[in-house]
């Protein structure tokens, strides 16, 4: 079956890819006149977020929790779509550290601001690793265990792969709001799903992509379905791009950039309570994993604790491949205070997921950067892993998805 054809009058294009970044370049061209069609592997939207609600006014997010400090273009598509935030009664900068060597509060803030002031003269371009600028940092040593601890979870990789300048992104230490969307993350994508209408399509992953000129493109599906249009946004991980045949070849250099992007691995343990508990959030430091309860609607505490483990190092401690048995032996005896129902525990993985197979990118470097969201012709990529100082997260992928829109609007 063919599509919508280009008719010459309404410019058309195809969004590989239901995940934020393919939905916001979806709906933002829609908003310009174009008419769109999204086609998606999975059989569901949202990508990596997946939101499942859970008794008692919980939900269960699977992939993307928090919206962090001077994320604002997650916080502005949310408002567009008249969706509310939960405060979550959490914060994700502020973590309780336990099991690693002793320190305490003041030696933490302190190093913390120790950090904040290397970090400040960091040149942006900084070949620096994480762990090379924190191992030059006169701090207390429980406090240097904490920082690392902190920074492997949140980059979801070992420190020496991860840029010093993420330090003071996604693994900075503070006390400002880091809320989530009312009803969970999942919500952003059905709403913007539901202004799509039967434009979407789910459950048939794109196998091509032929540009058939400088208008032009013919995108095909695993059941045989093609659509042409005068524009493409691809918005799948880089991960798993090359399921993709591209016709002619994406440049060597853009293709290098993709296969060059480094991927985070990171798991959560989703466990219901036997009762609501009020908003904490406990850092195991050996293990590289965090654990929080929450509050959602009308800040009322909810009956579920989650927890995120960051890294390679800390899924192979863990045995997350093994189930969720060992890392609920460690939840037991890191939050004896919490009503565990382990029955009704859920183990969130994406290193198995065929559509990712791996967490979220740590950021690339400027030039890498720059080729990754480089347009091919009428073809534009959107994605995390193009957004910059914002890849890895929700942030980037709203982002990139507005800037891809942008790109074909300027044509
Ligand atoms: C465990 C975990 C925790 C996280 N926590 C946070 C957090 O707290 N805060 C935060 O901001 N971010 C977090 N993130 C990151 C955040 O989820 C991602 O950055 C963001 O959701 C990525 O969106 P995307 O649209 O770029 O990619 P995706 O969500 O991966 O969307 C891409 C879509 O493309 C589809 N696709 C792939 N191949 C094809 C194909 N051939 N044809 C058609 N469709 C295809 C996929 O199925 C997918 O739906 C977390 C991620 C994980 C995994």
């Amino acid at each position: 079956m063919t599509g919508p054809k280009q008719t010459g009058r309404t410019p058309n294009a195809i969004v590989i890819g239901a995940g934020l970044a393919g939905l916001t370049a979806a709906i933002s061209l829609q908003r310009e006149g174009w008419e769109v069609e999204v086609v998606e592997a999975r059989d569901r939207v949202g990508g990596r977020t997946w939101s499942r609600p859970l008794p008692g006014g919980a939900v269960a997010e699977m992939g993307a929790e928090f919206i962090l400090p001077g994320n604002t273009a997650v916080r502005r598509l949310a408002d567009e779509l008249e969706i509310g935030l939960w405060d979550k009664g959490v914060r994700y900068g502020r973590r309780e550290p336990r099991g690693g060597l002793y320190t305490d509060r003041a030696s933490l803030d302190s190093a913390v601001e120790t950090l904040d002031r290397a970090l400040a003269g960091l040149r942006p371009d900084s070949p620096l690793s994480a762990a090379e600028l924190i191992s030059t940092l006169a701090i207390d040593a429980g406090a240097r265990d904490v920082l690392l601890a902190r920074a492997e979870i949140s980059a979801a990789s070992s420190a020496d792969l991860i840029p010093a300048g993420d330090l003071s992104g996604v693994a900075h230490i503070n006390d400002q709001p880091s809320p989530g969307v009312a009803g969970g993350n999942q919500m952003l994508s059905h709403a913007m799903a539901s202004r799509l209408g039967e434009r979407l399509t789910l459950g048939d992953p794109v196998v091509s992509v032929s540009r058939r000129g400088v208008r032009s493109v013919e995108v095909e599906s695993a059941s045989g379905r093609s659509w042409r249009g005068s524009g493409c946004v691809v918005s799948v991980p880089a991960s798993v791009i090359g399921r993709i045949e591209f016709s002619p070849a994406l440049p060597e250099e853009k293709a290098s950039a993709m296969a060059g992007v480094r991927y985070g691995h990171a798991a959560k343990l989703l466990v219901p309570l036997a009762e609501p508990a009020p908003p904490s959030a406990v850092l195991n430091v050996p293990q590289r994993y965090w654990c929080w309860t929450e509050t959602g609607a009308e800040d009322l505490p909810v009956p579920l604790v989650s927890c995120f483990a960051g890294s390679t190092f800390a899924l192979d401690m863990l045995e997350v491949e093994a189930g969720p048995d060992r890392w609920l032996d460690s939840l037991r005896s890191l939050r004896p205070d919490l009503p565990l129902v382990t029955d009704r525990a859920i183990l969130s993985t994406w290193d198995d997921d065929p559509w990712m197979g791996a967490a979220y990118s740590v950021s690339p470097p400027a030039d890498q950067a720059e080729l990754l969201r480089a347009p091919v012709g009428p073809i534009a990529f959107a994605g995390e892993h193009t957004a910059g100082s914002f890849s890895g997260l929700m942030e980037g992928a709203v982002r990139s998805g507005r800037a891809a829109a942008g790109q074909l609007l300027r044509g």
